[in-house]
């Protein structure tokens, strides 16, 4: 389970989505990605190793120009680390790209069904068939957040999303389940991360979404419902810690927060099946 942000507002996305994941980068990554929304379409980097890698990648950001972004540092589970493989994931006519923390279980199934279908995979990773099977709901006429509750009442395993449409600059997506995602509420602008770290110097007012949540973000406002289509409650956090606090949370290192957040990685038969012996030890 690594690392995501995301932004919607006024200002450049890029440089707000690559200081968050260097801010992330305590955490253990193998690659790292980014998606802007950049002139009427979605423009994205992926590399393998430090994020300083992808940042010479992008360049002057010139193809990254835009206000609405998605990026990740990926832990590879499902498929080796490759520039193919890291994050973000698109379907077949890249309308929809997300990024994701976790594991989809059932990825095997929703992949041979897909790909039954036409759906052609450009990675090894379980966290690709989600995109496919948005684009199957979409197929079907359904709008976007329509296809986002039915393929989230699809997928099993744990997961925090960042979902962003070619079709809709105005709107950045998040779902959680068992796997940590916050929103940092700004002024004008919003945020996204797995951990209020990526933004704490961006915003000190957080959002902790809940498991089975699906939130709209905009650049002022922010909806959330529960996979019932039923608003929920929304619970401003203000935080007041430094960068390291943040980090940290309430574990006294690293190592125990880590630990503790992803105890689905642990219980899970596919991930004792396929996980690398690194992220073990
Ligand atoms: N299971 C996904 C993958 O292997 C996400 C890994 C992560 O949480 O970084 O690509």
């Amino acid at each position: 389970m690594c690392g995501i942000v995301g932004y919607i507002g006024k200002e450049e996305a890029l440089p707000i989505l690559m200081g968050g994941l260097k801010a992330l980068e305590y955490r253990g990554y193998d690659s790292a990605g980014v998606a802007v929304f950049s002139k009427n379409e979605i423009n994205e980097k992926k590399t393998v190793g430090q994020v300083e890698v992808l940042e010479k990648a992008v360049g002057d950001g010139a193809d990254f120009k835009g206000n609405l972004g998605i990026a990740h540092t990926r832990w590879a589970t499902h498929g080796a680390p490759s520039e193919a493989n890291a994050h973000p994931h698109s379907d077949c006519p890249r309308r929809v790209f997300l990024v994701h923390n976790g594991i989809i279980e059932n990825y095997k199934e929703l992949k041979s069904y897909l790909s039954d279908r036409g759906h052609i995979f450009k990675s090894a990773t379980d966290t690709e068939s989600v995109a496919h099977l948005i684009e199957s709901f979409l197929k079907e006429g359904k709008d976007f957040k329509m296809a986002l509750f039915d393929t989230l009442k699809m997928i099993k395993g744990a997961y925090a999303l960042a979902i962003i449409d070619a079709n809709n600059p105005e709107i950045l997506y998040a779902a959680k389940l068992s796997s940590p995602l916050v929103v940092g509420v700004g002024n004008g602008e919003n945020f996204l991360a797995s951990d209020p770290s990526a933004i704490i110097g961006k915003t000190r007012d957080f959002i902790y979404l809940k498991d089975g949540e699906l939130a709209e973000i905009t650049g002022d406002k922010i909806n959330i419902t529960n996979l019932e289509k039923q608003p929920t409650p929304i619970e401003i956090v203000r935080l007041e810690w430094n960068l390291e606090q943040a980090q940290k949370g309430d574990f006294p290192h690293f190592m125990l927060k880590e630990i503790f957040e992803g105890p689905e990685v642990v219980r899970s038969p596919l991930c004792e099946e396929e996980l690398s012996l690194k992220k073990i030890m």
